[in-house]
């Protein structure tokens, strides 16, 4: 059977491509594996950076594309394709602008500047007032309603398994339903928004050889179709460029798939009262230096990806809670606040969290009396106290996996590339399949997830012939 579309994944990327699609009058095939659709869309915070949006003209703020590209350009530092991050702010405004027209609500303070990463110069960071579950809400009628006209024909629970070839050229798509039965379709379009792979541990070790897989439980994600593009020599890379988000905190120190919480680390909202260590029991850097990418990159440096935030009953007493950032940005990673285990003293905290006494011990002596002298080695400005008060905290702290790391190659018109460069006649992709360094680099830009993930599965449903 044939459809115009078939397209892999009803998530945040395959849901827009199906509905503009659907708006042309195509005849789309969604298909997907998880139950129902929206793939990671509720769990998201929906961050998007946009410039040129109507929410950004109904407050006076002059922005536009070639200004957040060269910003964009500058916060990754040139690590990023800079073809596709250049398509992808081309096409953000004119995203927002149809979330909004689609019913999707932003709170009125915003667009904001939000200093979970590197600044940009304006105020061009939104998200939607019911973060990544509203877009769903939104999207949900219209895809039924397509159902209804027949432009879609959606299939849950059903698993992309092959590719079928002929004469070297891919011609259609195997899939396995829930029933364990084969079904065979074709097209000349065929676009893949299966998602990322951060639930598969051995790919991920496989594309970042050099990093540590940490990252909170979700379903989905598992690289399926990363196996299977593999398989047919589509190129994957991306993978070394992999940093952490900062300030995850396991659930269970021994499972590093247990991510539950995000804590502020975020100087502007939160000034630091405590001193981070490694697990030789060093401070490595200024805990309130103010560039987030520094912070970033310093944190995964350390053995394990992992630091300890110590402090003492009198900064407990007295600090602001370290829980979240206060401008709701981190909210939706959230499902349980951080426990806290006193010591009695450095020497217990020391032991039990498995970090040398007398290094751990040397390194709080000189940070209280950098704190006596207001002079600190390492340039820390904020010096509120020092930690000599029983009982001691301590939180271990890791840098975690959100978006996927690697991915499949695509040109500007997000054509799949072959491990020649070559485009792969018929196949397409979009969103985290194709891997978050690609717009990325090794420096995270704001918004630069989420948007680039509509914008790219948007661009496809609307131009496919
Ligand atoms: C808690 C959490 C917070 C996040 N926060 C951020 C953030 O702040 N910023 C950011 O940039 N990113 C964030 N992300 C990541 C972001 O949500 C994802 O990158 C984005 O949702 C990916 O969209 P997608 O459409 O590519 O894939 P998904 O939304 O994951 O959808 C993929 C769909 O493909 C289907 N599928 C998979 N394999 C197959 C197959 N073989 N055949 C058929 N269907 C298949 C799945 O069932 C799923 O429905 C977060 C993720 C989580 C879990």
């Amino acid at each position: 059977m044939e459809f115009e579309l078939i397209i892999i994944g009803a998530g945040m990327a395959g849901l827009p491509c199906s509905i503009r699609a659907a708006d042309r009058n195509k005849k789309v095939l969604l298909v997907n594996k998880n139950k129902s659709i929206g793939g990671k869309l509720s769990r998201s915070t929906g961050q998007i950076a946009a410039a040129g949006t109507n929410l950004q003209k109904r407050q006076n703020i002059y922005d536009y594309p070639d200004l957040h590209f060269k910003e964009a350009w500058e916060i990754c530092k040139s690590t990023a394709d800079q073809k596709l991050l250049r398509l992808a702010i081309d096409h953000l405004g004119e995203t927002v602008n149809w979330l909004e027209k689609i019913g999707v609500t932003f709170p009125d303070n915003h667009p904001v500047i939000t200093y979970q990463h590197d600044i940009y110069s304006t105020r061009r960071y939104q998200w939607p007032v019911g973060f990544g579950k509203e877009i769903l809400d939104k999207i949900l009628p219209i895809i039924d309603r397509f159902i209804s006209s027949k432009n879609i024909t959606l299939l849950n629970q059903t698993t992309l398994v092959d590719f079928i070839e002929n004469n070297n050229v891919i011609e259609g798509v195997v899939l396995l339903n829930n029933e364990g039965k084969k079904l065979k379709y074709y097209s000349n379009n065929i676009v893949l928004t299966a998602g990322g792979y951060t639930n598969n541990e051995k790919l991920f070790t496989k594309y970042s050889p050099k990093s540590f897989l940490y990252t909170p439980k979700f379903n989905g994600s598992e690289g399926l179709v990363h196996k299977i593009a593999e398989r047919n020599n589509f190129k994957i890379d991306g993978g070394e460029l992999y940093k952490g988000m900062i300030g995850g905190v396991l659930q269970k120190s021994s499972d590093k798939h247990s991510v539950s919480v995000s804590i502020n680390t975020i100087p502007q909202d939160r000034q630091p009262w405590e001193i981070w260590v490694n697990s030789q029991g060093y401070r490595f850097m200024r805990e309130d230096h103010p560039s987030a990418d520094y912070r970033r990159h310093k944190v995964n440096e350390q053995n394990m990806q992992k630091f300890f935030i110590i402090f003492d009953q009198g900064i407990f007493i007295n600090a602001p809670p370290i829980s979240l950032t206060n401008d709701g940005g981190l909210k939706g990673h959230i499902n349980n606040q951080v426990s806290l285990t006193r010591y009695t003293s450095i020497k217990k905290l020391a032991y039990e969290m498995n970090i040398d006494f007398q290094a751990l011990l040397n390194t709080i002596n000189e940070y209280n009396n950098s704190v006596n002298k207001n002079n600190d080695t390492f340039g820390r400005e904020h010096l509120p106290r020092e930690i000599n008060n029983p009982p001691f905290y301590c939180i271990e702290s890791v840098a975690f996996a959100l978006p996927s790391p690697a991915g499949i190659a695509v040109n500007e018109k997000l054509q799949v590339l072959n491990n020649d460069n070559i485009p792969v006649r018929n196949i397409y992709a979009a969103g985290e399949i194709i891997g978050n360094t690609r717009i990325m680099g090794e420096h995270y830009i704001a918004g630069m997830g989420v948007g680039p993930t509509l914008a790219f599965g948007k661009l496809l449903g609307e131009n496919l012939k």
